[in-house]
């Protein structure tokens, strides 16, 4: 399964980005004293001797993570001493800039992608963008817009709904008058329409499938360039409501297991919608908490798979939208019992420490870059998601009914686990740039375009 740019299984290490990951939940039968076996079982302590397939797996990841975490856990080692390694990681992502090596032609087809995960990966980090990279970035990514509108993965390839998300965030990072002039609006929201199915979803491309990443990746730069039509909305918010399974989480489309980048995307677009209401809030903020695995900390991607870094941002971002929807709605509940407005704090849902030991203690590779889990290679992919995972599990952010939009909660001290230089900027956990981005390209758009 493949979510956004996310690269597939015959992608080398080295550039790889899983998305599955597996869980120590109880594998095999209870016996008599089963409930006490499945509860120590299940927070990670006692096996139950029933060994599996995804229960060894689960075991291995526990035994690579041990020692990296266990000094931290038992008070041997300062975890205030802990660093986020900006030098290398930045040096890693630099590396990008000049060239690749030749196995990375398995991401031809997602230049917008390398041009966004690099962008996005240097502001959190703080590096200032070099004003060469700028200008060949813009030449890159006008370079995959098709003429008859969206962007494609590369030069005179198909027009495509992801990269045209990935170019205009990567554009909206940029945030000068020569990046926004790149995009064809016009042809843009005629791609964009051409997309669009009867039942309210989008394919991907012409000819291609249809699942949730199709209505964030098309509504997400639709917000931006301020071409949301009503055509455009129509029918999107019922669609993704029916992709939401019994767990409570959200699947690619109606009737598939439920997945963190799916659940994303999902509802991602259904908060640019306003039509959070349309799923069981409640539901998918019980399945996002159970995502977190009780001894790495890190998330899992959907139920009994293993822990992997980039959830840090799909789940994490997600459990923040659903948070400040439910302070929304707690707001509009108090609103109609009292008649004042007053905006209303959210309710943490998930551990924003122990993920924050994950991403350090474990998801650092020495040699720069962030990565899945210790036994895998760094990403560039896994570089840009760790680190937004690592600034949305620092930030506290609340729905604000002026703005009618999630931003950071100002009054909120951020929750920075290790050394205080650890703190990245806030990134928007809906459009995942930096929160002044989206103001900028919003305000520079503020001109309806329509058809
Ligand atoms: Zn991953």
């Amino acid at each position: 399964m493949r979510i956004l740019g996310e690269t597939t299984d015959a992608t080398p290490d080295a550039v790889k980005g899983p998305i599955a990951s597996t869980v120590g939940q109880p594998a095999g039968p209870l016996s008599d004293d089963g409930a006490e076996s499945w509860a120590s079982d299940f927070f990670g302590a006692a096996d139950d001797g029933f060994p599996t397939d995804s229960s060894e797996l689960q075991q291995e990841v526990e035994d690579s993570i041990a020692p990296l975490l266990d000094p931290y856990q038992n008070g041997s080692a300062d975890l205030a001493s802990v660093k986020l390694d900006r030098a290398a990681h930045n040096k890693f992502v630099q590396k990008n800039l000049l060239s690749l090596p030749s196995y990375f032609i398995s991401l031809d087809a997602s230049k917008p992608w390398l041009v966004y995960w690099t962008l996005h990966a240097l502001d959190l980090l703080g590096t200032p963008i070099p004003p060469d990279t700028v200008a060949r970035a813009i030449a890159t990514l006008a370079a995959c817009q098709d003429p008859d509108g969206g962007f494609a993965g590369g030069p005179g390839q198909l027009p495509h709904l992801a990269p045209t998300y990935a170019a205009v965030n990567a554009l909206a990072i940029i945030g000068t008058a020569e990046a926004f002039a790149v995009v064809k609006r016009p042809e843009l929201l005629s791609f964009l329409l051409r997309m669009k199915q009867p039942d309210g979803s989008f394919i991907m491309h012409e000819g291609g499938e249809v699942d949730v990443r199709g209505c964030y990746c098309a509504l997400g730069p639709a917000k931006f360039l301020n071409i949301l039509t009503p055509a455009l909305r129509s029918g999107c918010g019922a669609f993704i409501a029916r992709c939401q399974t019994h767990e409570g989480g959200i699947a690619g489309v109606p009737g598939l297991e439920a997945h963190g980048g799916y659940t994303f995307c999902a509802l991602a677009a259904l908060e640019i919608l306003q039509e959070t209401s349309r799923i069981d809030l409640p539901l998918l903020a019980a399945w996002l908490s159970r995502r977190q695995m009780a001894v790495e900390g890190g998330f899992q991607g959907r139920a009994n798979k293993l822990v992997d870094g980039c959830y840090a941002f799909w789940q994490g971002a997600a459990a923040t939208i659903v948070e400040c929807a439910l302070a929304r709605v707690r707001a509009e509940d108090l609103e109609e019992e009292s008649g004042k407005r007053e905006d209303v704090d959210p309710t943490d849902m998930y551990d924003r420490v122990p993920l924050q030991k994950y991403i350090l203690l474990c998801c650092q590779d020495p040699g720069g870059g962030l990565r899945d889990k210790p036994e895998k290679g760094p990403d560039y992919y896994h570089t840009c998601y760790v680190l937004s995972g690592l600034s949305v599990a620092q930030h506290s952010y609340t729905w604000s009914s002026s703005e009618e939009d999630i931003i950071p909660r100002s009054s909120a001290k951020p929750c920075i686990v290790g050394a205080p230089g650890n703190k990245l900027p806030v990134t928007h956990p809906i459009y995942n740039v930096l929160v002044p981005h989206v103001a900028r390209i919003c305000s520079h758009f503020h001109l309806p375009y329509t058809l």
